[in-house]
């Protein structure tokens, strides 16, 4: 089931090419507001087969409605760091970061880059996992049982701010969480390990890789977050991605990224300062005999970085 907010906080449930409003068949039993979802993933046992009753219902076209974020207040946003192979043998030492909540945006959001002096902004193309039930040192065996779904999370990041090696000023920022466009159920996705990943800079190709080179599979993250702190229903662990893909985002853009069967997720961004930079990926910038990043060519941080 392809679970969505829409239109000023209704429900829908996602058929084909058409949301269906479900609102009805939960109040009363959910409550409205910021959580709901987290109650809707709480109680879905039981909640489904109402669910299922209510496709009945009429019906709208995609394209008519506006999606809101799938889910708006997590307890916990958990991204994993390095966690692909990108032609590496070894996994990295497990690592991971957390996003703020107040960084989700929905499908149609905007990503907004703030006036601070980051050496380039990206956004990675991720899988995200939204945890079904508590996970308190689950085992790797046991961890899927602990999901409820999957959705697309592009990981925004503001590169260069703070110490070296630190995340918060890079990846905790007002708008950097673009989730969506819906929650797809578990059931729905046959194996997590063998999905490709999409994403495009206006209409260009620039992130392409399978979830199956990932360092640590999406079990293992569970299994090893849950060893840190539990997690709880409707929390995201994001799993990472394949950096050489990664490109400026950059004023005006139009990104877009799909996972199969997931859906599209799109957003703009906007940066008032109006910097620019190549269009170049890593790896093409590093094909051409460059090390590190893209620089930034022009806007009042481009000297300094
Ligand atoms: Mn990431």
């Amino acid at each position: 089931m392809k679970l969505a907010v829409f239109d000023h906080d209704k429900l829908g449930v996602v058929v084909a090419d058409r949301v269906v409003d479900v609102t009805a068949a939960v109040d009363g039993r959910v409550q409205r507001g910021p959580d709901r979802m987290i109650g809707v993933i709480e109680q879905f046992a039981a909640l489904r087969p109402l669910l299922e009753s209510a496709l009945a219902g009429p019906s709208i076209p995609l394209d008519g409605v506006r999606f809101e974020p799938p889910l708006r207040r997590p307890a916990n946003i958990i991204a994993m760091a390095v966690n692909y192979l990108e032609g590496r043998t070894e996994a990295a030492p497990a690592n991971a970061f957390q996003k703020s909540p107040c960084s989700i945006i929905g499908h149609g959001g905007t990503m907004v880059l703030p006036d601070a002096p980051a050496t380039i902004f990206e956004g990675e193309a991720e899988l995200a996992v939204v945890i079904g039930k508590r996970a308190t040192g689950v085992a790797a065996a046991d961890a899927l049982g602990h999901v409820f779904g999957y959705m697309n999370l592009i990981d925004g990041s503001a590169r260069g701010l703070g110490p070296p090696n630190t995340f918060f000023q890079v990846k905790a920022r007002d708008t950097f969480c673009p989730i969506g466009p819906y929650i797809v159920t578990a059931d729905e996705v046959r194996d997590p390990q063998r999905l490709q990943i999409r994403l495009w800079v206006n209409g260009e190709l620039k992130q392409d890789f399978n979830t199956s080179d990932m360092a640590r599979s999406v079990a293992s993250c569970i299994a090893w977050a849950s060893s840190v702190h539990t997690l709880e229903p409707g929390d995201i662990l994001t799993t990472g991605t394949d950096h050489r893909g990664l490109s400026a985002f950059q004023d005006g853009d139009r990104v877009e990224l799909e996972i199969e069967g997931l859906g599209r997720l799109g957003i703009g961004v906007r940066d008032e300062l109006r910097r620019t930079w190549s269009r170049d990926t890593r790896a093409e910038h590093e094909a051409k005999g460059h090390k590190g990043q893209t620089p930034q060519l022009s806007g009042k941080y481009a000297e300094k970085t």
